[in-house]
């Protein structure tokens, strides 16, 4: 297992996500615990000394059974990790009744990492309304009680959302979770939320590495270009060596359902085997045509928003369209879209087709927003 420096502490270079743990019928609020406990067992055999869990995996049961799996194991031989659910409104109220639950939840006095979870566009206010809801503050305080030891952030919101964060919190933000891996390099513009954080000394912890298991597999022309490069590397592990070649990457989580996949990425891990340029030349160059498939290529050069009568942030619009139509649905565009405005949504758009006519790319875009209105129902 390669380990990474953080603070002095001596991470395990692959953390054990806890999202997609075996479940039982495909259910996924019942968790194998069985199964679940064993793969723990196998982690722990094995070096990774990082458990990622939060409030909302698996029906709100991820944390009890990684708190049953840990709890067999002395406090000082793991570090945890969990997350306040600001994704969810109601929850907003009640930062001092979650934390306490979570802490019996998971069986611990502290927890070593804790982060505000899914930083987006619909939560960002309230996350940053310190007055009214004092989720800041409270998790503040509990760092200075010994009961957070490190405090971080998760991140699945735009760039502004990312700096507005920052400009806010960023001082007392000791690590960033992001979506990262080789598609979402440009796709989530995860090049420079990665370069911002790196203005800061922020370390990055890695989420979706495999973008929910889409870069375990490629289009065959696409495997026999990597497999050129390096015969013996299996595909799934140029996504992780990918993040091994980005230096602020501390922490890579990998949610992993069986033993199967553990194994494998147990092996990936034992080495650092970062890629050279020509390597990472080669898999960007597949991203972007696999990329390419089904998106519109918006520059955001910003020409056509000056001619919008109603004002739309066209670029930013075309952005969750991409992102809609690569993930095949998610939650990504509807909760960034639920932040807007109705009058700035995708369905304000008129038709008029001004836009269009400045458009250097040749995008249809009246077209684009009419299909992602109806995609959106
Ligand atoms: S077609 Fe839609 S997006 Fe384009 S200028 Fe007209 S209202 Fe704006
Ligand atoms: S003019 Fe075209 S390429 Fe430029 S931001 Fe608008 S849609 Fe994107």
């Amino acid at each position: 297992m390669i380990y990474k420096d953080f603070q002095g502490m001596k991470l395990s270079a692959l953390g054990f996500g806890a999202m997609r743990l075996p479940v039982i019928d495909g259910d996924d609020g019942r968790i194998d615990e069985a199964a679940a406990l064993r793969m723990v067992d196998t982690a722990m055999q094995n070096g990774i000394n990082y458990y990622d869990t939060a409030w909302g995996y698996h029906g709100e049961n991820s944390e009890l059974v990684m708190g049953k799996a840990l709890s067999r194991y002395p406090r000082d031989s793991f570090y945890v990790a969990t997350k306040f659910p600001g994704y969810d409104p109601s929850n907003w109220g009640k930062v001092e009744e979650i934390f306490e639950r979570q802490l019996e939840k998971l069986g611990v006095e502290y927890f070593d990492f804790y982060l505000f979870h899914n930083v987006c566009e619909m939560n960002i206010d309230a996350y940053l309304d310190d007055e009214k809801y004092g989720i800041y503050s409270y998790l503040m305080k509990q760092k200075q009680n010994g009961r957070i030891r490190h405090l971080g952030f998760s991140c699945h919101g735009s760039m502004p959302v990312l700096q507005r964060f920052l400009d806010a919190y960023g001082k007392d933000m000791e690590f960033c979770q992001l979506q990262l891996n080789y598609l979402d390099w440009t796709f989530q513009n995860g090049k420079d939320k990665v370069a911002l954080l790196d203005q800061q000394h922020i370390p990055v912890w890695v989420m979706e590495p495999l973008r929910g298991g889409r870069l375990a597999k490629l289009a065959p022309e696409y495997e026999a270009q990597l497999t050129a490069l390096r015969p013996d590397e299996e595909i799934p592990a140029w996504a992780f060596r990918f993040l091994q070649s980005i230096p602020s990457v501390t922490m890579i989580l990998s949610g992993m359902s069986n033993d199967e996949q553990l194994e494998k990425n147990l092996v990936t891990f034992a080495e650092d085997k970062k890629l050279n340029e020509a390597e990472m030349k080669v898999l960007l160059g597949i991203a972007e045509k696999m990329l390419s498939v089904g998106t519109v290529p918006c520059t955001a050069c910003h020409y056509c928003v000056s001619h919008c009568p109603q004002e739309l942030n066209i670029p930013d619009l075309l952005a969750l369209y991409n992102e809609h139509v690569y993930t095949g649905g998610g939650f990504i565009a509807p909760m960034a879209l639920s932040a807007l405005p109705e009058e700035k949504r995708p369905q304000a758009c008129l038709q008029c087709r001004s836009c269009e006519e400045v458009c250097p790319q040749q995008i249809k875009i009246s077209e684009v927003l009419a299909d992602f209105s109806a995609k959106l129902g």
